[in-house]
């Protein structure tokens, strides 16, 4: 239990009566067979637990801009309920840009960092003012020409990868030796060249680094801030004036997917980070955080109506609308990202009974496509309802479009003062004419009616 008393009590509390409240109010149905939820209450007490967090640490009147990685929950009212909870964002593409310019951040609220910028986006971020963390150095060439041609109010740092090790996925790991991001800078050389970058460039003030998401443990977290707390002050010292004033420490906290607690808190993070890091918090060095996962994760319901409950080779299956296409990484990697399921039954309400060793299958055409398998629940019937808890980022909002399965509506809820449920749709379910149109619709004869030289006339020969 954390300071705000996070055992998730309130959270799955919550939870069970926007599921039921769902069923009852027709989101949830025959007719709509999955739907996304989104728990406000537990993204403004997220928001505010982060915002916390780092005011406890910090000396007073540290500028410190939390910066939302867009990429774990990319739904632009999302975006806008965080802004008005003081939290900015992180962007990776020009897609993330524009959805964090809909929902109104500012420019000053918001920080690019993708691996791949072209020209084009490197200079609309210039042109617009946000901060732009060079990811190696072909791309601090192309700055170097846009700064030359340009005044821009755009802080500008370097991205570098302390290359402290990975954790226990590969595939979050950003900080391995090898890793695709940021300068390496355990490279032969590569160190020396960080530093004479930032004494070239006097418009340099920031540094930057991102040590991995789920799967780091806290204290290799803290090790790759510490390097690159001590290579500012390094680089600072070299030149003699504080010309790096503000670090951006990346996300990566990883979410407890076990059980509803809040587990490890942002307090405990920014209590770890003092205690590795003491100078990075005297007020020397403005802070940037981009959390992603840990903010957005826990407030997320992935609902499934059960269309047949069946048996195979003695094992029970519940065949749900819920797989691949919005759980992309349970399914095909299952041992890395499990997810926690609950049963509820035809009205939504929670399941009780004996619990049985069952497979809760998608609706996908392959046969790995199960969101939990051999796992004990109480029994799941035709027309009850599994719930995939902890999906509120990386899951609903990235969808997969296999089979042509449409996009989940996404809902928002809030408890009401009547003891209800009231919703809000963040995202309308995606309807058949946008599959079509999304498929290629509009050109559906492109193929047919493009001939090479000397191709024979289909149309004219069956005639
Ligand atoms: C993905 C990413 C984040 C967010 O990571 P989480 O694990 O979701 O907190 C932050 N910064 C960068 C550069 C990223 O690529």
């Amino acid at each position: 239990m954390d300071e705000y008393g996070n055992t998730g009590e309130g959270r799955a509390a919550r939870r069970d009566e926007a599921v039921r409240s769902a069923v009852e109010q027709g989101l949830l149905g025959p007719d709509s067979p999955i739907v996304g939820l989104l728990d406000v209450t537990g993204i403004r007490e997220s928001a505010a637990e982060l915002r916390a967090a780092f005011a406890e640490v910090t000396a007073p009147g540290t500028p410190v801009l939390h910066a939302f990685a867009v990429k774990a929950t990319p739904l632009v009212p999302v975006l806008r309920l965080l802004r008005e909870e003081g939290i900015g964002a992180e962007v990776a593409s020009p897609g993330e840009l524009a959805l964090a310019r809909a929902a109104g951040l500012s420019p000053a609220q918001t920080v690019l960092d993708s691996p791949a910028k072209t020209p084009a986006e490197l200079r609309e971020a210039l042109a617009l003012g946000i901060a732009v963390n060079a990811d190696n150095p072909q791309e601090l060439d192309r700055i170097d020409g846009l700064v030359r041609s340009a005044v821009s109010r755009s802080p500008l740092g370097i991205r570098v990868n302390p290359q402290v090790g990975g954790g226990s996925i590969g595939a979050t790991s950003t900080a391995t030796a090898t890793s695709k991001f940021g300068v390496a800078l355990r490279d032969e050389g590569a160190r020396e060249w960080v530093v004479r970058a930032y004494l070239d460039r006097p418009w340099l003030s920031r540094l930057h680094a991102h040590t991995g998401s789920q799967g780091i443990p806290l204290p290799l977290m803290a090790q790759g801030v510490a390097e690159t707390y001590a290579l500012a002050e390094e680089i600072n010292r070299r030149i003699g004036r504080p010309q790096i004033d503000t670090i951006d420490i990346g996300g990566g906290l990883p979410v407890n997917f076990a059980s509803d607690v809040t587990a490890p808190t942002y307090a405990e993070y920014a209590r770890a980070l003092r205690e590795a890091v003491p100078g990075l918090f005297d007020g020397r060095y403005g802070l940037v955080t981009e959390f992603g996962r840990s903010l957005l994760a826990k407030h997320g319901t992935i609902v499934a109506r059960v269309e047949y409950a069946k048996s195979a080779g003695g094992r029970a299956v519940a065949v749900t609308h819920a797989g691949v296409q919005v759980a992309t990484r349970t399914v095909y990697v299952p041992g890395s990202w499990p997810l926690r399921i609950t049963a509820y039954d035809g009205k939504g309400r929670p399941k009780s009974g004996p619990e049985v060793v069952q497979d809760v299958a998608g609706p996908a055409c392959f046969a790995g496509d199960l969101l939990a398998e051999g796992r004990a629940l109480p029994l799941l019937d035709q027309g009850d309802y599994a719930a995939a808890l902890d999906t509120g980022a990386y899951y609903f909002a990235h969808h997969y479009a296999y089979n042509s399965l449409a996009r989940p509506g996404i809902y928002g809820f809030v408890p009401d003062r009547a003891g209800g449920v009231r919703f809000a749709t963040v995202r309308d379910p995606q309807t058949l004419a946008s599959i079509v149109a999304e498929s290629g619709g509009a050109h559906a004869g492109a193929l047919t009616t493009l001939h090479g030289p000397g191709a024979v006339d289909t149309q004219r020969r069956v005639k």
